[in-house]
Parts: structure tokens; C-alpha cells; sequence
């Protein structure tokens, strides 16, 4: 394989890979992998996201507080989002959205902190980094409703159907597929996999979750995305040179992250 892959979200910044980080970028160069953007889930982490995207050129990060953690650390306001978004690694606001899956009850706090990250996104001109699980009618209510398609983003490790992701890419978002394409039974995903304009594709793993087929079960890690970029080529039929080719460069002209070295 010729053309690099980006791993468009990953957690490198995990307990799960503390020490690895040398090995596992190895590993990305020796899988024709050449970059990966690290999501924000807390504040408090942001600083580690920092220093491994300051350490190492090829990484990017997102600044955002996941829509899952409600009682593990502060609530983020526009202000400070928009502060952290001013690193010069830091190429989307992110992840944010909602999920309807882990938590249950009177989620409005979820919406709140997701239109909060729209705003900020809004004013640094940042795209965004969708995180929806179960909760696909509100999350793109919501981005209506606080123009989210002004500055677009991805629906990252999209388990949605057709329907959901007509309106993503109506909406102007791009589209992410995870490791969950290789899984036997995943035929939704497999389907949009397939159904996605190329030009509106992206590839990733969110590691350290969702390793790929042959490794499912075991701890992921942003080299991994190649066997996603595998499965993916295959089910539109193209060589995965070509769909290397064309996520590498959606990422690059969504992110506009500077260096492509
Ligand atoms: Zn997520
Ligand atoms: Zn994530």
C-alpha cells in the first residue's frame, strides 16, 4: 500500500497505552498508517492530549467532554473549549453528542453540553466530532437547530442505517467507520460502508475499544485502522490504495490540519 491511512479518532491519551506510545507509532509507520487524531472525553485529560500531540508531529487532537461522562469532571462552557481550541494541534471540538445507550433518565444536561459544543464550534470554526449512539433524532435535531452544518464534522464510528446517514451527509457531515465493519454480523454498517460517497468517508479505530477482526477482543490501537480501511475497500469493491487515497485527503480538507509530512 502506497497512500497512508489516518486513524480519524483514537484515545492514545488511555491508561491502557501509558509507556506504548513509541511502540504503537511504530507500529502505525510499519502498517502504512502516517496519522491519528486523539478525541477529548474530559477535561481533566486534555492536558495528556497535549503533550502526545506535542510530542509527536502526526498526531492531532480534538477538545471536547464526552457525552458519557456525566459525574467524572467538570462541565465544559463555551469559553473554555474555545480556549483549548486555540493549541495549534487541536483541529475540531469533540467528541460530543448524545447517547441515549449508556445513560438513561432526564438527559437534558447531554443536550445542554452537546449545544454547547456546537457554539463553541461555531465561533473558533472548528468542525465537530459527533458522537450518537441511540439518540440519532435528537443529535441532528440538535445540529439544526444550532447550525451545526456551518461548520460541519464527522459522525464518528457510525452504527446508524441509510436513513440516519442521508441526513449526516445532507447536514454536510462526514462519515467515520470503525472496526465494527468487520464484525460478521454488522450488515448495517457493512451496508452504509458501502453507501457513503468516497469523497465523504473516513476510516478509523476508536481505540482502545473495537478492535478489528482478527483481533477482536484485544486492546486496539490506531495501526489497526488498516484492517478496517481493508474491509471497507472491499465492500465498495475498489483497491484500498484508492480508499486510502480518498480518506487521507477528506480528512486533511476537513481538519485543514497543517502538516501532512
Ligand atoms: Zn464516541
Ligand atoms: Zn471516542
Amino acid at each position: 500500500m502506497s497512500e497512508r491511512l489516518v486513524d480519524s479518532h483514537c484515545h492514545l491519551d488511555f491508561p491502557d497505552f501509558n509507556g506504548r506510545e513509541v511502540e504503537l507509532l511504530d507500529a502505525m509507520q510499519a502498517n502504512g498508517v502516517g496519522w491519528a487524531l486523539i478525541a477529548g472525553v474530559t477535561l481533566e485529560r486534555f492536558p495528556a492530549v497535549a503533550t502526545l500531540v506535542e510530542r509527536f508531529s502526526n498526531l492531532f487532537a480534538a477538545a471536547g467532554v464526552h457525552p458519557d461522562t456525566e459525574e467524572e469532571g467538570a462541565e465544559p462552557d463555551e469559553d473554555v473549549l474555545i480556549r483549548l481550541a486555540t493549541h495549534p494541534k487541536v483541529v475540531a471540538i469533540g467528541e460530543t453528542g448524545l447517547d441515549y445507550y449508556r445513560l438513561k433518565g432526564d438527559l437534558e444536561w447531554q443536550r445542554d453540553r452537546f449545544r454547547t459544543h456546537i457554539r463553541a464550534a461555531r465561533h473558533c470554526r472548528k468542525p465537530l466530532i459527533i458522537h450518537t449512539r441511540e439518540a440519532a433524532a435528537d443529535t441532528l435535531t440538535i445540529l439544526e437547530e444550532e447550525g451545526g452544518d456551518v461548520v460541519g464534522g464527522v459522525f464518528h464510528c457510525f452504527t446508524e442505517g441509510i436513513d440516519v446517514a442521508e441526513r449526516a451527509l445532507a447536514l454536510g457531515f462526514h462519515i467515520s467507520i470503525s472496526g465494527i465493519v468487520t464484525f460478521r454480523n454488522a450488515l448495517q454498517i457493512k451496508e452504509v460502508a458501502a453507501f457513503v460517497p468516497l469523497d465523504r468517508l473516513l476510516v478509523e479505530t476508536d481505540a482502545p475499544y473495537l478492535a478489528p477482526v482478527p483481533f477482536r477482543g484485544k486492546l486496539n490501537h490506531p495501526a489497526l485502522v488498516r484492517h478496517v480501511a481493508d474491509e471497507v475497500a472491499r465492500l465498495r469493491g475498489i483497491d484500498v490504495d484508492a480508499l486510502a487515497q480518498a480518506t487521507t485527503d477528506n480528512f486533511f480538507n476537513l481538519f485543514g490540519a497543517a502538516s501532512r509530512a
